[in-house]
């Protein structure tokens, strides 16, 4: 296990009160109540600081079990849902690479970037990509590779990946991703438009794509070009 960044995070990252850990252990008691099994999954929740992704003003509710805005109509994911998809997608062995699309505070890139070799994360906003870097430098996390484009073609340069992520729903599933997905990589994924999205797992076998049904979400829009 990567003990890199809880290891060194100062005081201040730890939080105090309803940013502590404290808050953290209990967020993780939460989770597995809800069914999260995954332990090394649920030991990188514990572990990575969600309090510093938000704004300071919302920094009191970053471990509640909701969305909240980060700005630009763009919301961090809640806490069930990126576990959720981060399970789907480590399954039973560590990641060599993975590819994310929609960086947005760059908190499930942390997430991701403990539990794989290399992470690389696209995002369409610059502004917001901005500050999930700042954040990323500070949690030490240097094995993030970063792009402003659009995620839709995924990135082609560092392909195939054995895991790639999308937390941005597409109407369909981008035919980029799948090519750019190993043999025996997953593609997790939310897909349709709306209120209710599926949530789907697509594994790349050696001559066909498997898709499973995971659940229903409720992710902002895949947006098409640059913001
Ligand atoms: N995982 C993020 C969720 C951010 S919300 C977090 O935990 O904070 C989804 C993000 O996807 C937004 O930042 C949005 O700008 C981005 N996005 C939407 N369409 C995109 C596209 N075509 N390419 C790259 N990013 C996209």
């Amino acid at each position: 296990m990567d003990k890199r960044v809880d290891d060194e995070i100062s005081p201040s990252l730890r939080g105090i009160g309803m940013t502590s850990q404290r808050t953290r252990n209990r967020l993780v008691s939460r989770l597995r109540a809800q069914g999260i099994k995954n332990m090394v999954v649920l030991d990188v929740m514990r572990r990575v600081p969600r309090h510093i992704f938000v704004d300071e003003a919302l920094a009191s509710r970053a471990y509640e079990e909701t969305a909240l805005p980060i700005g630009h109509k763009q919301t961090i994911s809640q806490p069930f849902v990126v576990a959720r998809m981060t399970e789907c997608l480590v399954h039973e062995s560590r990641l060599t690479s993975v590819l994310e699309v929609g960086t947005g505070s760059g908190y499930q890139t942390a997430i991701l970037a403990k539990l794989a070799d290399q992470v690389f994360s696209v995002e369409r906003i610059a502004a917001l990509l901005d500050r999930a870097r700042e954040r990323l430098r500070i949690l030490k996390l240097t094995n993030v590779r970063t792009r402003y484009a659009d995620g839709r073609a995924g990135w082609a340069e560092y392909a195939p990946y054995d895991g790639i992520l999308v937390a941005a729903a597409p109407v369909g599933v981008p035919p980029a991703l799948l090519g750019q997905l190993a043999i025996g990589g997953r593609l997790v994924i939310p897909v349709g438009r709306g209120p209710r999205q599926r949530l789907s797992v697509i594994t790349r076998l050696a001559t066909c794509y498997e898709e499973e049904l995971v659940d229903y979400v409720r992710f902002v829009p895949m947006v098409g070009g640059m913001g």
